[in-house]
């Protein structure tokens, strides 16, 4: 087939748009899906500026996803001086794993001049992830662990590093997979906090602020607000989420990037696979399905916002332990940590 823009010979046919694309017009699209989607979600403030830039801080796993957010983010952004781009990556202790990904992280940073931190578990909490799995004292899924200790270790580092926003390489599958959990699981306060904390577009000024409640920058749709400021988190952002698993991969492919592709051994989200297999079965019989899903799930979750936002922040206080930001006395992470110890 050939490219529907140029003629030249297409590497892809996009089903949900009907496209065939070549390499250059593929490559092309997928850089204007996530710039299109900086954008949209407002990431650069108009006070950023070359003498106060804004620092991003980029969760780099060596994996396809976040290598090519880098990559894309580091074209976009390499000559304008009010974005300065941090890489961080994390290594959990898995053996014939992350070695290999950190590979992948090193070179790529280093080719493009991107300034590169590595944070381990083993350093930071005295554990490693094979060795949890092995201990296993909650009788969980180890991505549960994991998941509690990257957030901890994302955080912090994002402040040290003077991280104003954390970007993240979540993909168009991912997103659609999160948005049909929390609608299965019924969880209308789950999808405000997610919306609030990585999917609602930057306020441009403070619709929130105490002076005015009447702000004139909250839009006429209230399915199109921005998200509300949390003040004790790093604010997220994906701004990979428009495109599907499999083009970010094409992509990632067609460039060379150093990306490692391996599984990691202990993933075993069972119940995401399912939602997975389920959303790829439509998506072949119904193109399109991921992306509508996530349109109106991203709708649906700026109302429960509105509707759930504002109680949130007084809830938070500070893990007796640790100081983490947390709703209970003492956080998730030393919780596991203690139990860890003990076991
Ligand atoms: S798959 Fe699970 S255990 Fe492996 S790195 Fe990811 S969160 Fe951690
Ligand atoms: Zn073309
Ligand atoms: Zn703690």
């Amino acid at each position: 087939m050939d490219c529907d823009k140029c003629g030249d010979e297409a590497v892809m046919h996009a089903a949900y748009s009907g496209l065939h694309l070549c390499n250059d017009h593929f490559c092309r699209s997928v850089e204007t899906r996530v710039r299109r989607r900086v954008r949209e979600d407002t990431l650069v403030p108009r006070s950023a500026a070359p003498d106060d830039p804004e620092t991003w801080v980029v969760g780099l796993s060596g994996g396809k996803d976040s290598v090519v957010l880098t990559q894309v983010l580091h074209d976009t952004f390499e000559d304008d001086p009010r974005i300065e781009l941090v890489a961080l990556t994390i290594h959990e202790g898995i053996e014939g794993y992350r070695d290999e990904s950190l590979e992948a992280c090193e070179e790529l940073t280093a080719g493009l001049d991107v300034r590169h931190e590595v944070v381990s578990y083993a350093e930071e909490f005295g554990v490693r992830m094979d060795d949890v799995v092995e201990d296993d004292p909650e009788g969980m899924a180890a991505c549960a662990y994991c998941g509690v200790f990257r957030r901890d270790v994302l955080e912090r580092y994002a402040e040290e590093l003077g991280a104003d926003k954390l970007l993240t390489g979540h993909n168009l599958d991912d997103e659609a997979q999160t948005a049909l959990m929390n609608f299965f699981e019924g969880d209308v306060q789950q999808m405000a906090s997610h919306y609030d904390a990585s999917l609602g577009p930057f306020p441009e000024m403070d619709p929130y602020g105490e002076a005015d409640d009447s702000a004139t920058d909250v839009p006429a749709d209230p399915t199109e607000r921005p998200r509300r400021p949390q003040d004790h988190h790093v604010p997220r952002a994906k701004p990979l989420r428009d495109v599907p698993e499999k083009e970010v991969a094409l992509y990632a492919h067609l460039r060379d990037l150093p990306a490692h592709i391996t599984e990691c051994p202990h993933a075993e989200e069972a119940y995401r696979g399912e939602v997975q297999e389920l959303l790829l079965g439509m998506e072949e019989r119904h193109p399109g399905t991921r992306h509508s899903v996530v349109a109106g799930y991203e709708k649906l979750a700026s109302l429960a916002s509105s509707a759930f936002g504002a109680a949130e922040p007084a809830e938070y206080g500070e893990c007796a332990n640790c100081g983490a930001p947390t709703g209970r006395d003492v956080c998730r992470k030393c919780d596991l940590l203690d139990a860890l110890e003990a076991a």
